[in-house]
């Protein structure tokens, strides 16, 4: 079986260091962007020509995924004051996840993960549990914050004088960061 994994990608600096290691340990990668979590729509496409930048940098295929935000809005329904961590990223890891397994299944590629484990703010054994359930033979597990990976990560955006965001990208988040009490309805997102 070829060793080509569609890697799911949260950002762009993230994106970085796992294709270094994913290629290292001898895969071919290619990049799928499927955040339909990411708000406001500026902020998505302010990420979204990250990825491309930094796709071109690494000379990575990428593929695009839907963003509409209303089936993440309704999944998340009545988790809004989770905090970050919590209930609700599990439901938005799975729910991403879940896509780029299927979007692996649809290309015929053998594998699939995902950046997000390179995140300090992320628990990589809850991601690669929900991975793992997914689909185990085709999740691959890594915990990409091993080996220098989000310093790494940190170190390739300021060589290329990246964008970083300041919150992890859905509007809960931005309130969590910025102190506020949101109340929020999905005209938000529209
Ligand atoms: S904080 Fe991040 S991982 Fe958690 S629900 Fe929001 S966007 Fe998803």
């Amino acid at each position: 079986m070829s060793k080509i994994v569609l890697l799911h990608i949260c950002c762009g600096i993230c994106a970085s260091s796992p294709v270094e290691r994913l290629r290292g340990d001898g895969f071919e990668v290619v990049g799928f962007f499927y955040n339909p979590n990411i708000y406001p729509a500026e902020e998505y496409q302010r990420r979204m020509e990250v990825v491309k930048r930094v796709s071109h940098i690494l000379n990575l295929r990428l593929i695009e995924g839907d963003h509409d935000p209303n089936p993440w809005l309704d999944l998340t329904k009545g988790l809004e004051d989770e905090p970050e961590g919590g209930q609700r990223c599990s439901v938005c890891f799975q729910m991403r996840l879940e896509e780029t397994w299927k979007k692996a299944c649809e290309l015929h590629v053998p594998y699939f993960t995902t950046t997000l484990s390179v995140s300090p703010h992320k628990d990589s054994l809850v991601i690669n549990r929900i991975g793992s359930k997914i689909d185990d033979t085709a999740f691959l597990v890594y915990n990409f914050k091993k080996q220098d990976g989000f310093k790494r990560a940190m170190e390739f955006s300021g060589q290329h004088s990246l964008y970083r965001q300041g919150y992890c990208g859905c509007v809960y988040s931005m309130g969590e960061k910025r102190g506020q009490v949101l109340n929020h309805t999905q005209k938000l997102y529209k």
